[in-house]
């Protein structure tokens, strides 16, 4: 059985491959990793792809995790997941700009997830919620608009079918 390496609990999640890390040597080396999470410690471990042996650590989960593992399926184009963390942050400050008391994202603690490539739609996961995915069609104002600007849906899951009802 698959165990994992800190709390030797079983691993009988979704395996993900990492195929091209950000790590260069390992890209190099077309290094292929299998990725699982360990719920109960809530850290990330891997081992060489169609390796048996047993699982290393490969530290806390972090949000995007929490989405690959949730996720069957890559998102429908145009969409895209947000993977790079300034781009991220960037994100996530412009939603705090844009929101003012009264909307259902005031106040509350995001993570940009995924963002249409032809648009200035953006998928945000509510972490207060595991299930709240909210759409927010932001507007790139400096100041916050008034509510229920910025226009949020909150979306069905599973993503990959809710985000193919995008059209430009
Ligand atoms: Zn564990
Ligand atoms: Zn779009």
């Amino acid at each position: 059985m698959d165990l994992c390496p800190l709390c030797s609990a079983p691993l009988t999640g979704r395996t993900v491959r990492e195929a091209s890390p950000d790590d260069p040597l390992r890209a190099r080396r077309k290094e292929v990793r299998e990725l699982r999470q360990c719920v109960p410690c809530r850290h990330l471990v891997w081992r060489p792809e169609r390796d048996t042996g047993p699982w290393s650590d490969g530290g806390p989960l972090l949000p995007e995790h929490d989405y690959l593992f949730a996720t069957l399926q890559p998102l429908p184009e145009p969409w895209a997941v947000v993977k790079d963390p300034q781009t991220r942050a960037d994100l996530e400050a412009q939603l705090r700009t844009e929101v003012a008391g009264g909307h259902p994202l005031y106040g509350k603690k995001v993570i940009a997830v995924a963002r249409c490539e032809r648009c200035d739609e953006v998928v945000y996961s509510v972490e207060e919620d595991p299930g709240w995915f909210a759409q927010v069609h932001l507007t790139w104002r400096s100041t916050p608009d008034r509510p229920p600007w910025p226009w949020t849906e909150r979306l069905l899951l599973p993503l990959t079918t809710s985000l193919l009802d995008h059209g430009h």
